[in-house]
């Protein structure tokens, strides 16, 4: 598909009073909603079950069988999800997880929710996704856990990762909340970890409305998320401490501390559906992000990701980076000319490190992260969702046209 820009160039920018390319908001990222969707949610509504019941351990079971995986657990949304999977890594008071701050905060706060801290590592300047050379530099013997994140739906380099991960004696997380659907080495997104993560928030590959899941091979963590996210109960006779109290069916123990994290059956039906449109969702992403390279390649002062070697992405999102000088303030211009021109771009992300919670309220020193830095100054996200039209593309890159040739040249 090829997308050239429609207007001529000196049309006036719709920021400086002009016409704006399109008469509405394009948003950044949309769910995809059918009528199957509605009819199997519906369905759900009327039968015996609205929370946790049979749906939840169907959609489990497609997921783990989409991903090639043994075991997925779903909770209520991918930062609980997050939570859980560090918990059945053992993550304690005083521990470290290594991550990379271009990230949502999520992936940073859930090691907080555990008394530990996130220690920051920076990013490779042109995938946004952890730079696997600095990470090892910076395993201290307090790290527990090393997590990639899958950043803009690019898997992340999970076999060096996972290789430092065991040579250090650490456990490998993937936050893989932007790459389902994706692939490495031809292997599915979700599958390369010790544990990954997914949400199903209305942006990501597929919706539950609120939903995540914790995708793994291993049956030690399967248990323990398991009870993690239905208050650290546990209803297996041949797992009770206390056996011998057990006088009846209706007995069942606490053993932990857990939370109610449960995802309803209402939303897993409505996952399930959507787990059946995913693969087409995912080739109409790359077919989007495929228009845009095209037509970005000829365009001054932009950048896109690379698609590193032997790796699909899943596209979440379509970052662009800006080369010239002074970056921020181009950023800042392009951002809003463009918003004027009806098309709704967003910025991925503010490095963790920088929110007043972390740099105030923690007071953790900022870190030495000047590719992360740089990474922020210099994104913007374009519109990527799979209902796009092939006219919405177009819009949006006749606005950067128009755009970056005011601000650009
Ligand atoms: C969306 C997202 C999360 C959190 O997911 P929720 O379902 O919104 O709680 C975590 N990490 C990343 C990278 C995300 O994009």
């Amino acid at each position: 598909m090829n997308i050239n820009p429609q207007t001529k160039n000196k049309s006036k920018l719709a920021i400086n009073g002009g016409k704006p390319v399109r008469p509405t908001l394009l948003p950044y990222g949309r769910q995809s909603i059918s009528k199957e969707d509605l009819e199997r949610v519906c369905k759900t509504l009327q039968s015996d079950w609205l929370t946790q019941g049979p749906e939840i351990e169907r959609f489990e079971q497609a997921m783990a069988k989409f991903v090639g995986v043994k075991f997925a657990i779903a909770f209520n949304s991918g930062t609980s999800a997050l939570h859980g999977a560090y918990y059945a890594a053992g993550l304690s008071p005083g521990d470290e997880v290594l991550l990379s701050p271009i990230t949502f905060a999520a992936t940073g706060n859930a090691a907080l929710y555990l008394g530990a801290s996130p220690v920051f590592c920076d990013v490779e300047p042109n995938s946004g996704n952890i730079d696997v050379s600095a990470a090892e530099k910076m395993i201290s013997k307090k790290t527990k856990i090393l997590v990639g994140i899958d950043y803009s739906g690019q898997p992340c380099d999970a076999d060096e990762l996972s290789l430092i991960a065991k040579k250090h004696g650490l456990v490998f997380i993937v936050d893989a909340a932007h790459s389902l659907g994706g692939t490495y080495k031809s292997k599915p997104a979700g599958s390369l970890a010790d544990m990954s993560v997914l949400s199903f928030h209305p942006l990501k590959s597929i919706t539950t409305g609120e939903g995540g899941m914790v995708l793994t091979n291993d049956s030690k963590y399967y248990d323990k998320l398991l009870t993690f996210r239905t208050h650290g109960i546990e209803k297996r006779y041949e797992r009770y401490v206390n056996a011998d109290e057990y006088q009846g069916a209706w007995y069942h123990e606490m053993q932990n501390l857990g939370f109610n994290y449960r995802m309803t059956d209402i939303q897993a039906s409505l996952g399930r559906s959507q787990l059946e449109r995913l693969t087409k969702f995912i080739d109409r992403r790359r077919e989007i992000a495929s228009a845009y390279k095209k037509s970005l390649a000829t365009m001054n002062g932009i950048e896109f990701l690379i698609e590193k070697e032997h790796r699909e992405s899943a596209y979440h999102l379509f970052p662009i980076l800006l080369s010239k000088e002074p970056l921020a303030l181009n950023r800042k211009l392009i951002f809003e000319a463009m918003r004027a021109e009806n098309i709704g771009v967003q910025v991925h992300y503010l490095p963790i490190y920088r929110h007043p919670y972390y740099k105030d309220r923690l007071s953790m020193e900022v870190p030495n992260c000047p590719e992360s830095d740089r990474f922020y100054s210099r994104e913007i996200s374009l519109p990527i969702f799979p209902d796009m039209k092939d006219s919405d593309i177009r819009d949006v890159v006749t606005a950067l046209d128009k755009v970056s040739r005011e601000f650009l040249q």
